[in-house]
């Protein structure tokens, strides 16, 4: 009986959790939230991920180690990895944690990332904006997600204004300035590399965001078989500079025809859901399956699905679940604002029936402003 350990117990602990029951495979997963939503249907660890005692009893439990969790610090993920395999490496794991070195390393690899500069200090925040430009978003090089710790200059008389709001972090993460991108769409590659080194994506997928946070999926993407194979050659580069094991997913801007990086988040992605239902194999199971070292399944799509994710609150179920394609997942969590409580994913075989299924869901629920980016793409807008 093989234990996989997870670091963190959020709902992408749960869902690989899921989706590795068939291949008989047991679960730990550590987290120092007592309610921790994985932790709801494995066992569960609740400690800090700095606690020496709690990750040496992890290691003696496990006999393969990964995250859902992008923010584990790097020394414990380096700790870990030299009692037990370790997958994605502490090493990729440093990368995808700090902005300033994965947006260095995609234009190493020469993948176009916005204007950027790293800021330490009041004065180097000026010398930034003048080299970045404006508009320009401040950014902490480690620690954010979901759009926070981010504050938007229009102009560089706004830099008073963002060094109160980001200025006290510099010390402790770091900042990065970029370049704001006047993107026509958001796009990612959702990828997986196996031990052997074998490569697979699951289609480009289009995303929407409300403040920050993702709200909608849309896979695969419409978009030219170039674009497509450029993005999926993005992610490609991108996995075998960092020895990459496990999925991972690129987040891409669409400018002038222009695919610029973002960012890269080395774990199952939010914009990956989609793949339980839409795909042949998911991302959790295909994440699971490279960090035990076996063969990868195939990650073709199964004809449109589109995503919807629930923030702050659950709508009815009842909606969803009304729509023969409608997919509901509850993750289990308490309402809070902001909060990721759960997604619905709906699938078909064709963009005209998904988006009836989305309309008449949308409708009901009264998401009708959530799904409107949705069925513009999928009626040719
Ligand atoms: P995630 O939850 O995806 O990890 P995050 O907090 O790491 O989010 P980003 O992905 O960098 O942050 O930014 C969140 C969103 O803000 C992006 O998806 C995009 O909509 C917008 N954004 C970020 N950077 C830029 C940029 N340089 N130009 C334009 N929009 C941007
Ligand atoms: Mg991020
Ligand atoms: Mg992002």
């Amino acid at each position: 009986m093989t234990t996989v350990g997870i670091l963190g117990g959020g709902q992408l602990a749960r869902m690989l959790a899921l989706s590795g029951a068939p291949l008989g495979l047991r679960f730990l997963v550590m987290d120092n939230t007592e309610d921790a939503c994985a932790g709801q249907f494995v066992p569960q660890l609740v400690a800090d991920y700095r606690d020496q005692a709690a990750l040496a009893e992890f290691a003696t439990r496990v006999d393969v180690a990964t995250f859902d969790f992008e923010n584990v610090p790097a020394e414990s993920a380096q700790w870990l990895a030299e009692r037990v395999p370790v997958f994605p490496s502490p090493r990729a794991l440093a990368v995808a944690q700090d902005r300033l070195a994965e947006k260095t390393l995609f234009r190493e690899l020469g993948i176009p990332v916005p204007a950027f500069a790293a800021v330490d200090s009041r004065a180097g925040l000026d010398a930034a904006i003048a080299a970045v430009g404006t508009p320009c978003i401040l950014k902490t090089r480690r620690l954010g997600y979901d759009g926070k710790g981010q504050f938007r200059l229009k102009t560089a008389g706004d830099a008073e204004t963002a060094w109160a709001a980001l200025g006290a972090q510099a010390r402790a993460h770091g900042l990065i300035l970029e370049a704001f991108v006047p993107f026509q769409r958001e796009l990612s590659v959702v990828a997986v590399r196996g031990r052997d080194g074998e490569f697979r994506a699951w289609p480009l997928t289009e995303n929407w965001h409300d403040h920050g946070i993702l709200s909608a999926s849309l896979a695969p993407a419409s978009a030219d078989p170039a674009l497509q194979a450029a993005a999926l050659e993005q992610a490609r580069k991108v996995a075998e500079a960092l020895d990459y094991v496990g999925v991972f997913a690129l987040e891409l801007f669409l400018c002038d025809g222009t695919l610029l990086a973002n960012e890269m988040a080395p774990r199952v992605h939010n914009s990956g859901h989609w793949t339980i239902e839409g795909a042949e194999t998911s991302q959790f199971q295909n994440h699971l399956r490279a960090v035990l070292g076996l063969p990868l399944g195939a990650t073709r799509p199964l004809g449109s699905s589109c995503m919807l994710n629930w923030i702050g609150e659950l709508p009815d179920a009842s909606a969803v679940l009304a729509e023969p394609c409608g997919h509901w997942h509850d993750y289990g969590k308490s309402p809070r604002q902001g909060r990721k409580v759960g997604h619905a994913t709906f699938r078909a075989d064709g963009a005209g029936e998904l988006a009836g299924a989305l309309d008449r869901a949308a409708a009901a629920l009264g998401r009708q402003a959530q799904v409107a980016p949705v069925l513009a793409r999928l009626r040719g807008a």
